[in-house]
């Protein structure tokens, strides 16, 4: 049985630092914003070579929060792909702005610059990327489009810790970069974690605040703020895994290479381009009976995720607020893309084994 991913295993490696690190928190008795967390963030920006990094609770709040801290008018109009993930929908929904969907590129499956334009109104205040399955965005023309227009940009940087464009890493190009550490991502913690990069001194600032119940100085509340700081735990052990987080990415290159290789050209492979540098949070094929070929590798013992079966602008959740719900690339994106595994603890022989039986398909 060759499962899409056991988290016990891709932690394994680091079981002995962080129940050292989880001895030292524990006997410190400084549970909340305390050495872990300043440290997580002074190494986190230095990694992706931003100016700052704000720890926060979540992947949702590092969206929700950098929305928040341009205090938009009610109603503004903010772009994002047709394909995102559920997650950054809702953070702008939350934020009282209007979502405007843009195709994704069907090759890439990221954002089409080049149908952004046609979106813009004057109601328009921001772009929300979203960098897909560890591949980054095509930078270039989205970031002159910004210029172009005066338009905030965010990046959800939620499946790209790591992953470059152009040698620049994701989450230092737009105003600010949302992370997710959700156990499964490249950079996983034990728990719920995010963060937000950042070059701007007075956002980064700003954002220290909201995290925190508007409060920088114990006692004092500057504006209507959060309850949402990255755990002083968490932040222990996302610095033990930093350190090891080119290892992780080369090691899920290096397997996506093998299936890259390997896979007979019947199955839509993701793109390859020398300007990309992808981190496979997820390596997906597509394929134009994929369940039958979902249950046709479960029989096989392989098991695979679908990210994701139902496009956002068909949730329930989302009736009758998207005007437009014609986006048919995203639904042909969602309808025959499958995730095979591809996780720290997998193996090039485990890949060799998927390619075999899918080879037979
Ligand atoms: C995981 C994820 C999120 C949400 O992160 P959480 O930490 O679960 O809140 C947002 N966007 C994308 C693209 C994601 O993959």
């Amino acid at each position: 049985m060759i499962e899409y991913e056991r988290l016990g295993n891709s932690n394994k490696p680091f079981f002995e630092d962080y129940k050292k690190a989880f001895n030292t928190f524990l006997e410190s008795g400084w549970y909340i914003l305390g050495k872990n967390v300043e440290e997580f963030e002074k190494q986190f920006s230095s990694y992706n070579g931003c100016s700052h990094c704000i720890g926060v609770g979540s992947g949702f709040d590092a969206i929700k929060l950098s929305l928040k801290a341009f205090n938009f008018e009610p109603g503004s109009e903010v772009i994002l792909p047709s394909n995102a993930y559920i997650a950054t929908v809702f953070a702008a929904m939350h934020c009282s702005l209007k979502v405007v969907f843009v195709e994704p590129d069907i090759s890439t499956y990221n954002i089409g610059p080049e149908k952004i334009e046609e979106k813009i109104t004057l109601n328009t205040v921001a772009i929300l990327v979203v960098h897909l399955y560890g591949k980054a965005c095509d930078m270039g023309p989205i970031i002159e489009t910004t210029r172009k227009y005066d338009l905030k940009l965010i990046e959800d940087c939620a499946q790209s810790h790591g992953a470059m464009y152009k040698n620049k890493k994701t989450g230092s190009f737009g105003d600010f970069g949302a992370f997710s550490f959700y156990p499964t991502k490249n950079l996983g913690a034990l728990g719920d974690a995010g963060a937000i990069t950042t070059n701007n001194d007075m956002l980064s600032s700003a954002l220290k605040r909201l995290r925190n119940y508007g409060s920088e100085v114990k006692n004092y509340f500057d504006m209507v703020g959060f309850n949402s700081r990255l755990d002083e735990l968490q932040a222990a052990f996302l610095i033990i895994k930093l350190h090891r987080l080119d290892e992780i990415n080369n090691h899920k290159r290096n397997l996506a290479k093998a299936y890259l290789d390997g896979l007979k050209e019947d199955f839509i492979k993701p793109v390859v381009d020398k300007d990309f540098y992808d981190v496979y949070h997820i390596f997906n094929v597509r394929h134009p009976r994929r369940d039958t070929l979902k249950e046709y590798l479960k029989n096989n013992g392989i098991e695979t995720q679908i990210h994701y079966p139902v496009p956002p602008h068909k949730q329930k959740a989302l009736m009758g607020i998207i005007n437009d719900d014609r986006f048919p690339i995203s639904e042909e994106i969602h309808n025959t893309t499958l995730s095979l595994p591809i996780s720290f603890y997998h193996q090039e022989d485990d890949i060799y084994r998927v390619v075999e039986v899918m080879n037979k398909f």
